[in-house]
């Protein structure tokens, strides 16, 4: 039971004294060593959470709810897209196939502190393959599995992998696209050579295993299991990329006790849900709500959790949340936009046990959560995230026995606890500008960043007085603490709720001999929210003109063709600032 019965009072305990705060949500989940500190600024400036004390983040989500009681409870439901196939774990099994597994990944040499990549679609054993890392303290790093060679090289090389786990093939639609090629190709770029290779192998496309390298995934799972081990709160659980302003994928730190705390409070505070509620994300486990609300939070709150394989249909969602008694639904706008194209002609869906909606990742139009709500006859709300924040920045509030306010429900809502939003307006006087955070930021938000073996401070996002987090969006607050948010200060574009950095895009146009200067925007997609496109000027020199198909395959080549690139402009010069910036936003009303 939550102690506040209104917002207000909730916020302004994590304001005015955010020890106790803190302290008291830790109790919700089972510590080795009790915190007795909630936040310490560390010798670099940054900032650990509940440190000294320790726990393990896979005992918590697996088999505390064993001894509990839950073993025969399902823990995830997983629903293939692409193969209809759909397979129940409960958290007995859950336990055993984890430890199992873990037991497997330390037969091949894994310890804690050892990175382990994992570049699978979302399936069971991709989140058996997260919990066996967290469970022995390795750190997972969680890869995008329609990564082309490239960018798979280029995470292989940032975190530098014992063991790198994949599938024997994902699936475009219904056609199964082999894994192995793209592994083969990052391969035989990286510098770094990871110890083995572990394949789940899949009947739609096995992968023939090489001898010296590669073990097969279910044969690891038999190992003798391993226990969980006690790690500090301030350890590191896992790494996730990020694109992000510069251009670079940023590995985002993410500890083992905040971010224990911060989901398990969010689902009851934020969610609504207790233990033994099935939550749904529509999200890939390879992105950040995959992670948190997608494994994470839905297993350390004792709730099922229903995860699926490729992109859903309106009725499979619906035929999921009916059949396994959904109670929260959290999704995005351009799933959202696909099930109201879908469900044109169709009566409201008939859901009991649904009691909300969650989108997340991009602007949702009004218009679009009013079709959702009249459509499920549900609360549907959208909520503000970055990868790097790890859980909802602004929220609605719906543990708490206060209503939220009409007028907010359109929104992004309003500071989850221990987020201090504050206005750095673009010209004096205005009140919209980029939102910045004051620190220390509450647990469950980035612990560092990823750089050459080791957690840094992230200064990329830190102001000039270092005493505010950067969130690179724009907005404005309301008295009443309301949040809006009018879009991105910087140039990530957002492909279906994938955030890719422009400056990525034209790194590789540019590699083009015949391109003399490029500059990727991101302009409405009716599907997809948003899509790339390309503005070309090519190179007068050359000895030929560069074609918008070999643009596009150079671009697909190298990132995959979720990025969606179908458009590139010929221009003949690109409009700069006066000290030779290009101004991508004069692109757009060009
Ligand atoms: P990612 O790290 O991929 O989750 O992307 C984070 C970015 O997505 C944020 O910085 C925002 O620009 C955008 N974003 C996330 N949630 C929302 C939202 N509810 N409304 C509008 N934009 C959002």
């Amino acid at each position: 039971m939550l102690p506040w019965t209104t917002y207000e009072a909730m916020y302004d305990a994590a304001l005015n004294q955010p020890e106790q705060f803190w302290l008291a949500a830790a109790q919700r989940v089972t510590w080795k060593q009790a915190p007795v500190t909630a936040c310490r600024t560390r010798e670099d400036g940054w900032h650990d959470w509940f440190p000294d004390a320790t726990l393990n983040t896979c005992h918590n989500a697996v088999d505390r709810h064993v001894e509990n009681g839950r073993g025969e409870q399902a823990a995830l439901i997983w629903h293939s897209c692409a193969i209809k196939e759909r397979q129940v774990v409960t958290y007995r099994e859950l336990q055993g196939r984890v430890a199992g597994f873990a037991g497997g990944l330390r037969a091949l040499g894994v310890g804690q502190g050892d990175r382990v990549l994992i570049a699978m679609p979302t399936m069971i054993e991709t989140a058996i393959a997260m919990l066996a890392c967290a469970r022995i303290g390795a750190v997972h790093v969680v890869v995008f599995a329609g990564y082309a060679g490239p960018e798979l090289a280029r995470r292989i090389d940032d975190v530098g992998p014992k063991v790198i786990i994949i599938a024997s093939c994902s699936f475009q639609g219904q056609t199964p696209v082999a894994s192995a090629p793209a592994l083969n190709e990052a391969l035989a770029k990286t510098t770094h050579r990871p110890q083995a290779c572990v394949i789940v192998q899949r009947e739609a496309c096995p992968a023939s295993l090489l001898p010296a390298r590669d073990h097969d995934f279910r044969t690891l799972e038999q190992s003798a299991p391993a226990e969980p081990v006690t790690l500090r709160s301030e350890d590191p659980l896992y790494i996730l990329h990020t694109s992000g302003t510069t251009g670079h994928a940023k590995g985002i730190v993410r500890d083992n006790g905040g971010h224990a705390i911060a989901l398990a409070l969010s689902m009851e505070l934020i969610y609504g849900c207790k233990p033994g509620d099935t939550f749904f994300t529509t999200s890939d486990l390879g992105w950040v709500v995959g992670h948190s609300y997608g494994v994470y939070a839905p297993l350390l709150s004792g709730c099922t959790s229903v995860i699926v394989e490729g992109g859903a249909s309106a009725s499979a969602i619906c035929a999921l949340c009916h059949e396994h008694e959904v109670k929260c639904l959290f999704t995005t706008p351009t799933q959202m936009r696909l099930m109201r194209q879908e469900s044109r002609n169709l009566s409201g869906a008939i859901l009991p046990a649904l009691a909300r909606i969650f989108v997340a990742g991009e602007y949702a139009d009004p218009t679009l959560l009013e079709w959702a709500r009249s459509y499920f006859r549900k609360p549907v709300v959208n909520h503000w995230w970055q990868t790097e924040t790890g859980w909802s920045i602004t929220a609605h509030f719906f543990g708490l026995p206060e209503r939220e306010p009409v007028p907010l429900m359109n929104d992004i809502g309003r500071p989850a606890p221990g987020f201090r939003p504050a206005i750095v307006p673009s010209m004096p006087g205005e009140q919209s500008g980029e939102i910045v955070l004051s620190l220390p930021l509450p647990p469950g938000c980035l612990a560092g960043i990823w750089k050459n073996g080791a957690i840094r401070v992230p200064t990329a996002y830190l102001d000039e007085t270092g005493q505010y987090y950067r969130t690179f969006d724009e907005g404005m607050i309301e008295a009443s603490r309301a949040v809006h948010m009018l879009g991105r200060s910087d140039d990530v574009i957002k492909v279906a709720g994938r955030r890719i950095s422009g400056v990525q895009v034209e790194k590789i146009i540019a590699t083009h001999p015949a391109v003399h200067a490029c500059a990727v925007v991101a302009i409405p997609d009716e599907l997809r929210g948003q899509r790339p496109v390309a503005y070309v000027v090519p190179d007068p020199e050359a000895e030929y003109a560069p074609s918008s198909e070999e643009i596009i395959a150079r671009v697909n080549e190298v990132l995959g063709r979720w990025i969606g690139l179908k458009e590139v402009r010929f221009v003949r010069h690109l409009p700069t600032t006066v000290s030779g910036k290009i101004t991508r936003k004069r692109l757009l009303v060009s």
